[in-house]
């Protein structure tokens, strides 16, 4: 029998390998294991790949979110909205800056924020917006941008999941304030360990971020402020710079096996991605829904193919967040979605042939 795991990043190594392992040996001969050339390198290279002014090497992902939160002096006494239907790092970075996440329900067709429902939420403790651009597509920026220029909230993108994914023509990384990326393994654009960058037009915004990352630092032993140990390390920046040379290629990859999983799809009872007009989708993820999710998920993975749960559930129903009093919350599109999402094999290496026996095995399913 086939099996199609979820993600396989030994297939993308061996296709690079030579390219990474040079990477790596320049590093280990240089000895500049931290900050340096190698990760002012990548920063200028991934600042240029989203479009936008400037970029800061972050030790991950999570790390991005709380320093750029920081940044904008998000802190005790403020709220912060964001969607419940996200990985819990987008919440946790808020709950650490001191603020309070107030979780706001998604648009069903596309798992991201719903505008509409942003506006009902704000507060006067409202002190920003943190849209996610969830599985690779981006939120419908233009109204939440528009909201938050009459009411003077900062917007910073959690895009941990849409490196290359565009609105309106703009990259994700360039739509808000700030903008955090994470390059954790199974990313589009994955180091070899954790990583992640902060994204903006604001040099100044980007300077603080900077010094928050390096304990605060000025100068050698110059504290400014209270900082943090969270910088990017040049061997993760090394393995990023090389692998962002094929990233473009692997995102259209990516989207040629998600146009081919919807057409073998189309007949079956189950709704596929809605890439929206003005959209380009990166699909970190490719996220079906069925009402049967739970018997299609244990019918692929008794044929071996790795299926997956994003996620599985809601923030709000966290024991985490459930301990700080946010039972009652009522948000029905997330909670609907945390029943029927389920995500299918993609990795921009898949051949043709799994493409075709993931969406047989989907269809053998559904009997059609
Ligand atoms: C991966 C991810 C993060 C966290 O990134 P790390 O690099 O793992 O810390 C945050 N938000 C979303 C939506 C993610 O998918």
């Amino acid at each position: 029998m086939i099996s199609v795991p979820l993600v396989d990043l030994k297939a993308q190594y061996a296709a690079i390998k030579f390219e990474i392992d040079s990477a790596i040996q320049r590093v280990l001969d240089n000895t500049g294991f931290i900050l340096g050339p190698e990760v002012a390198n990548f920063e200028a290279v991934f600042a240029a790949y989203v479009g936008a002014k400037g970029a800061v090497g972050m030790a991950s992902g999570t790390a991005a979110l709380q320093l750029a939160l920081l940044a904008c002096d998000v802190g005790p006494g403020d709220e912060v909205i964001t969607s419940a239907h996200t990985f819990i790092a987008t919440a946790e970075a808020i709950s650490w800056c001191g603020a309070r996440p107030v979780f706001v329900d998604i648009d069903p067709r596309t798992f991201n924020l719903d505008p509409n429902k942003v506006e009902d939420a704000l507060t006067s403790r409202t002190k920003a917006i943190v849209p996610v651009h969830l599985y690779g597509q981006s939120a419908d920026m233009a109204p939440l941008l528009e909201l938050a220029r009459r009411k003077g909230l900062w917007v910073i993108e959690d895009a941990a999941q849409a490196h290359g994914a565009e609105y309106q023509g703009h990259r994700c990384g360039t739509l808000g304030h700030l903008a955090c990326f994470s390059f954790y393994p199974g990313k589009n654009l994955g180091a070899y360990g954790d990583a992640g960058a902060v994204t903006g037009n604001d040099m100044a915004l980007l300077a603080r971020i900077r010094r928050l990352r390096d304990h605060g630092r000025t100068g050698k032993y110059i504290h400014d402020e209270i900082g943090f140990g969270e910088r990017l390390d040049a061997l993760q920046a090394a393995v990023l710079s090389t692998k962002i040379s094929h990233l473009e290629s692997w995102t259209e990859q990516r989207r040629a096996h998600a146009r081919e999983y919807n057409e073998l799809l189309a007949d079956c009872d189950v709704v596929t991605p809605a890439e929206q007009p003005g959209n380009r989708h990166v699909y970190h993820l490719y996220v079906i829904r069925t009402l049967r999710r739970d018997e299609l998920l244990k019918h692929l993975t008794d044929r071996r193919i790795g299926a997956g749960i994003h996620y599985p559930t809601p923030l709000h129903r966290q024991p985490a967040y459930l301990k700080l009093g946010y039972g009652n919350i009522n948000l029905p599109n997330t909670e609907q979605a945390a029943k029927d999402v389920l995500s299918l094999p993609i990795y921009p290496e898949m051949t043709l042939a799994q493409v075709n026996h993931v969406a047989k095995t989907v269809r053998e399913f559904f009997k059609v």
